[in-house]
C-alpha cells in the first residue's frame, strides 16, 4: 500500500531528525527545513519514513492512504 506524506512545513525547527532516520523522503533545504522531493512513500520505505514521523518533536509529518 502506497502512503501519501504530508509535511506541515511551518512547524518544521530544522533539528533534522527525520532526514537522518529515512533520508530517502526526506530531505533538508539549504536552511535546514524538511522537504520531500515526491510526496508518496513506497513499501519498502514504509517504516522507516513512519519511525521518522514518529521521531519529529514538532509533529511535522503526517500520512494518509494514497
Ligand atoms: S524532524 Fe521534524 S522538525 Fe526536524 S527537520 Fe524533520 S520535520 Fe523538521
Amino acid at each position: 500500500m502506497t502512503m501519501k506524506v504530508l509535511i506541515d512545513s511551518e512547524k518544521c525547527c530544522g533539528y533534522g531528525i527525520c532526514a537522518e532516520i529515512c533520508p530517502s523522503v526526506f530531505k533538508l533545504d539549504a536552511q535546514g527545513f524538511v522537504f520531500v522531493e515526491g510526496d508518496t512513500v513506497s513499501e519498502e520505505e514504509a517504516q522507516a519514513a513512519i519511525e521518522a514521523a514518529d521521531a519529529c518533536p514538532e509533529v511535522v509529518i503526517t500520512f494518509q492512504q494514497a
